[in-house]
Parts: structure tokens; C-alpha cells; sequence
């Protein structure tokens, strides 16, 4: 079944009408009487297709379908890597495992034009969005502006550093059970530097090490949350 936003609801029908959904629509080639899934107001809902308009689609609810959030309010906080389209990559993954907030980072080896970051959110919303309807997430990953790690104040009640100089505990040794948000630093391609590494963990955050060698952004992400989210 595919998944879109709705646009508007009333008492009988949902509407989808914003030209992106209604190109996804017409290009998934979806028949009237087809079922659905719809994202609205952080929802996802079950529903039958019962007109196709040009500038509109009328859909009949049929059910709201469950839609779990995390036990763990989780923020990413991952230094942009140089290659931007690893961080586009982080996002999605981010967006699949139910993290909550990501804070792109300006770090001495990550990406560091803010004014190229700026112009790069409405597109990260967009593959946000896109990831979204791929894995019913139906509420939103916040996405904020880039921070100065030198500005950046640990956000949780627990606020982890994924430290690649292997000094850190293993996750395993961890206790994050019961707590209400947690947060993962994470570093660039190139790591972070060793006064950037002082600097972390005068701010608090706690060392982390994950098992057994140097893994990407992506797969640090993707390790730390999801096991983050699924242990909690
Ligand atoms: N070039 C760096 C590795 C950077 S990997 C080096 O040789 O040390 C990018 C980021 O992913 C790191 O800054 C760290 O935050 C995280 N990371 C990668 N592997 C890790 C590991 N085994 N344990 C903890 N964090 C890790």
C-alpha cells in the first residue's frame, strides 16, 4: 500500500492536492476504489480512493492504522560530512529509526559553508518527507539550523559522544533504560580533532565506542540509534 500526505480533511474525505503528492499519485498509477495510507496532522490513516480530480484526490477514511513513537525522545547531532550526500543518507536513516531532532554540525573536518547548509534544509525536509512515507513515520524529524560545535550545549537528560579514539564504553555497558531523551554526537569523515574531542566531554557528553572497528557516519548513525531506540 502507498503512502501520502493529506492536505485537508473534512467530515466525509481527505484531500490530497499539493502538486507533489498528486505527481506521486498519478505516477504510482493508483486506481479509484485502491486503498491507501495517509500521514495527516502526525497520524497515519487507512483509505479508499474514491475520486481522481486533476488538481485533487478524494480519499474515504477507513481507519487510523497504529502508528508507534519511540519510548526515547532521541537527537542526532551529526557534523555534516564533507561528501553532503552522506549526511542526505544520515537523514533518511534518522527519519526511518524515529529520531526526533537532528542538529546539522559545523566542526573543524566537517562541511563548513553555513550559507551552503542553509540553502540545503528545504531539501533535506524533502528527503525527510520523501523517507517518510516509505516507512509510515507520520510525524515530522525536526531539522534545525547549523550549529557551531563550539555553541552547541548537550540538548538530553542522557547526551552521548561516539568517540572513534576508542576510549569510550560499549553500549552494552550503558544504561539509558527508563530515560526520557538521549543524544549522539557523532563526527565527520575525518573524526573529530583531538582538542574538539576535550572540548566534548568538558561540555559532558559521555563516551561511546561501538564494536569492532571505524564505521562510517552513516553506519554510526544507523548502529547507535537503532539499537538505541530498540533497547530502550
Ligand atoms: N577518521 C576517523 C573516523 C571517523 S568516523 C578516525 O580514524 O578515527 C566518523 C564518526 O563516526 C566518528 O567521529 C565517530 O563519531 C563515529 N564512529 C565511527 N566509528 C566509531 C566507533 N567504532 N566507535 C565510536 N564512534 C565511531
Amino acid at each position: 500500500m502507498y503512502t501520502f500526505f493529506a492536505d485537508n480533511k473534512n467530515s466525509d474525505f481527505f484531500f490530497i492536492t499539493s502538486p507533489e503528492e498528486l505527481k506521486h499519485f498519478r505516477v504510482r498509477r493508483i486506481r479509484i476504489g485502491e486503498k491507501v495510507n495517509l500521514i495527516w496532522e502526525g497520524n497515519l490513516y487507512t483509505a479508499e480512493v474514491v475520486k481522481a480530480e486533476k488538481d485533487k484526490v478524494l480519499c474515504k477514511p477507513l481507519g487510523k492504522a497504529t502508528s508507534r513513537k519511540p519510548s526515547i525522545r532521541l537527537y542526532v547531532l551529526q557534523a555534516v560530512p564533507v561528501d553532503l550526500s552522506a549526511f542526505e543518507e544520515v537523514i533518511r536513516i534518522c527519519t526511518e529509526l524515529g529520531v526526533s531532532e537532528i542538529y546539522p554540525l559545523i566542526t573543524e573536518r566537517s562541511f563548513r559553508k553555513r550559507d551552503v547548509l542553509i540553502k540545503k534544509l528545504p531539501r533535506w525536509e524533502r528527503i525527510s518527507k520523501e523517507s517518510m512515507k516509505q516507512c509510515r513515520r507520520p510525524w515530522f524529524l525536526v531539522i534545525h539550523d547549523p550549529v557551531k560545535l563550539e555553541s552547541l550545549s548537550p540538548p538530553a537528560e542522557l547526551n552521548f559522544f561516539l568517540d572513534s579514539f576508542g576510549e569510550g564504553k560499549a553500549i552494552k555497558n550503558l544504561d539509558f533504560k527508563g530515560a526520557s531523551s538521549l543524544s549522539l554526537l557523532i563526527g565527520p569523515e575525518g573524526g573529530f580533532s583531538e582538542r574538539e574531542g576535550e572540548l566534548i566531554k568538558e561540555k559532558g557528553f559521555i563516551p561511546v565506542k561501538l564494536e569492532p572497528y571505524t564505521l562510517r557516519v552513516q553506519t554510526a548513525v544507523a548502529v547507535s540509534a537503532g539499537l538505541i531506540v530498540n533497547l530502550a
